[in-house]
């Protein structure tokens, strides 16, 4: 039995209920929150006197299990339920009897890393700051994929199964829309999910689209299965056209009003070729003013170029003659580069971080005048821990109401002379460090023992092994200072050999260390997730940062660490670089020259070691310091670096980002 329900008469919002969601969907309410907001947030996208701003990206990590939960009264399907990770370790014993059990809600597995988590967290900031806004992405059946460790070929890489329809708050709509691939229609379900603001007032809707609908033929109805599929170049190609084309008729078909679209990187390109197909030249021109563009990398891999042999598969010949008018690649002109076609059809461009910013302008020296830079940031109430919270609302006189506006964490600096709040914040993380031990106690790791985590997507520029390069080294410094538990977690891209090699080789080197487990304590855990993200990112002494400068454009774990007074060890790149004068941690390692790009391949794996193991010395003998002896850890500075890393919170969140956002590129007044 399916119904449909209108929340508002006047005009065609219609939720498509399956037997399932009635306990869960009243009157007023949505999975227990107002739906009032909903109502409100849906009128003001439908008119086309509020200016709106519709928000593509391929991916979205919106933290559903760790933030503004939705609870269903049905019991959760055991398949959105988050599988067991094993953990490989150098005290293998340990791994084959235990593994991680954390029985949560999966989070919903539409994202990989990075750029979904940044596009969840600005819907989430934009729900807050109450602006109309609406995302745009695609209902991923598959996820991104399911790790598996293996010594021989460091991943092993498995199909990831979820239930859309029983995941909380994610409502199928009755609306389709089409997209012709080659000669076929390709029909799309429309989803929705609501994203609410920290008090609930607002929401943001997110519209998925969805192939995997009995009508469509086998093969097109894996289209939205796997994220970041990309056996081949038509995949990538339909895949973007699914984004493009598809959100733009799921905006219309919504009967939404859109001022402005904005593109986060070129896999959301199409869109503006969905609308320019039937205009004119001059019209052409005047449509590049509602469309942004977002490039968030300077890593080669990161800029799709594809084949207009391939387009031609996909695409008509009016299609490609505007491809190529407004994006053949610089150094082949039988591709069409969609980063190049993004900063041609946009008005505005912007990069990530003022670094990225440098970089890409020196990338794309014609576009100089038009690249602005926006720093990237995290939502805050989703990143801050339970006893951060505690310890923040402690102190709320000093600090200011910091869920409302992030900003007033910058505050947190006029506590760094009371000596209460110092010992507050220490327990503060020691109860966030107790987590992580009672996470791991099969491994025996202690809450007093000098820990650092390296948690992120395995790929060569991120350099996951660097710590690793000289085991000797790190033994000789467990002997000298103390001992050391290192956490790390990461997925390689399935077509990421390099990445995947880093991944055996980390392995190899735990291998390595069997006999110096009372030294030194490695781990490394499966499925690095948002659960993880969140959990180590609060919960490690110092979090370890090492990418190849100038190839992070941003990064954003290092920002979720500050915000939980975990200590930085970072090389100079992506958002540190804003935040290397407010000792906030270590930096250390290779600058290129000012500039200058140096090769993305030449890893500098020996001097940076080098000066990562000097520096870790330092970190270490400091937090041994502090560890041992209450009166110097009230005045030997590990404190105030925590400190300084909760002010510093004050700037990279997405509350700040997204009012530079509505300043410089949607210029929406609320
Ligand atoms: C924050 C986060 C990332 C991004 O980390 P970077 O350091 O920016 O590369 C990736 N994956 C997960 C699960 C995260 O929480």
């Amino acid at each position: 039995m399916s119904q449909q329900i209108s929340i508002d008469e006047s005009k065609d919002f219609e939720i498509y209920e399956g037997e399932y969601s009635n306990l869960d969907i009243t009157e007023d309410t949505f999975y227990g929150f107002p739906k009032e907001s909903i109502i409100k947030a849906e009128q003001r996208l439908l008119s086309a006197n509020v200016r709106s701003v519709a928000y593509f990206s391929m991916e979205y990590g919106l933290a559903t299990s760790v933030y503004n939960k939705f609870i269903s009264k049905k019991e959760l399907n055991p398949d959105n339920i988050r599988a067991a990770s094993e953990v490989f370790s150098n005290i293998r014993a340990m791994d084959y009897y235990h593994m991680i059990r954390a029985k949560e809600i999966v989070d919903m597995p539409i994202y990989s890393g990075g750029l979904g988590i940044l596009a969840g967290d600005t819907m989430k900031s934009a729900a807050d700051l109450g602006l109309p806004l609406v995302g745009v992405g695609i209902l991923w059946s598959k996820g991104y994929f399911e790790q598996e460790y293996c010594a021989i070929e460091g991943q092993n890489v498995s199909e990831l199964h979820w239930e859309p329809k029983d995941y909380p708050g994610l409502i199928p709509l009755n609306k389709y829309v089409s997209v012709k691939i080659g000669e076929d229609d390709v029909s799309l379900r429309i989803w929705k999910y609501y994203i609410y603001s920290y008090d609930k007032s607002n929401v943001i809707p997110l519209v998925l689209l969805d192939s995997n609908l009995p009508e469509n033929p086998p093969w097109a109805r894996d289209l939205t299965g796997q994220l970041y599929k990309s056996d081949n170049e038509w995949w990538k190609i339909v895949q973007r056209k699914i984004l493009g084309y598809g959100g733009v008729r799921a905006l219309k078909a919504l009967g939404y009003s859109i001022d402005k679209f904005h593109l986060n990187e070129g896999h959301a390109a199409f869109a503006f070729l969905e609308k320019a197909i039937h205009l004119s030249a001059d019209e052409i021109e005047k449509l590049k003013a509602s469309f942004a563009y977002t490039c968030h990398t300077p890593v080669e891999a990161g800029h799709d170029r594809m084949a207009i042999s391939e387009l031609l598969k996909v695409f008509n010949e009016k299609e490609i003659e505007i491809l190529k008018e407004h994006g053949t690649d610089r150094d082949n002109s039988r591709l069409i580069n969609l980063t190049l076609f993004c900063m041609n059809v946009c008005s505005s461009v912007n990069a990530v971080a003022q670094k990225h910013g440098e970089v890409t302008k020196i990338q794309f020296p014609t576009y100089e005048e038009k690249i602005e830079s926006i720093t990237n940031g995290i939502h805050i109430p989703t990143w801050t821990s339970e006893s951060f919270k505690e310890l923040f609302n402690k102190y709320i006189d000093v600090i200011g109401d910091w869920h409302k506006d992030s900003r007033n964490l910058k505050n947190v600096e006029k506590l760094k002379d009371n000596i209460e709040f110092k010992q507050d914040l220490w327990e503060a993380h020691k109860k966030n460090k107790a987590r992580l031990t009672d996470l791991l106690r099969h491994w025996f790791v202690r809450d007093d023992v000098f820990t650092i985590a390296w948690a992120r997507r395995a790929t060569p520029y991120k350099r996951l092994n660097l710590i690793l390069q000289n085991t000797d080294r790190l033994i000789e410094l467990a002997k000298k200072i103390g001992p050391i538990q290192m956490i790390f977690a990461g997925k390689a891209h399935p077509n990421d050999k390099s990445g995947t090699k880093d991944i055996k080789q980390l392995l190899t080197s735990i291998d390595s260390l069997a006999g110096a487990k009372d030294l030194i304590k490695v781990i490394t855990l499966e499925n690095y997730d948002i659960y993880f993200g969140k959990l180590l990112t609060s919960s490690v002494d110092v979090w370890l940062n090492n990418p190849l400068p100038p190839f992070e454009a941003s990064g954003t774990s290092g920002m979720k660490a500050i915000l939980n007074g975990v200590v930085q060890f970072s090389t100079l790149d992506g958002w540190v670089v804003e935040a290397k004068d407010a000792n906030i941690g270590r930096i250390f390692g290779y600058v290129p020259e000012k500039g200058k790009l140096g090769v993305e391949t030449d890893l500098k794996l020996k001097e940076d070691a080098e000066s990562l193991y000097e520096n870790l010395e330092e970190l270490m003998a400091m937090y041994y310091e502090a560890e041992n002896s209450v009166e110097k850890r009230l005045e030997n500075g590990w404190i105030t670096m925590m400190i300084n890393c909760i002010a510093q919170s004050g700037f990279f969140n997405t509350n700040r980002m997204a009012l530079e956002y509505n300043k410089i590129v949607w210029k929406i007044d609320k």
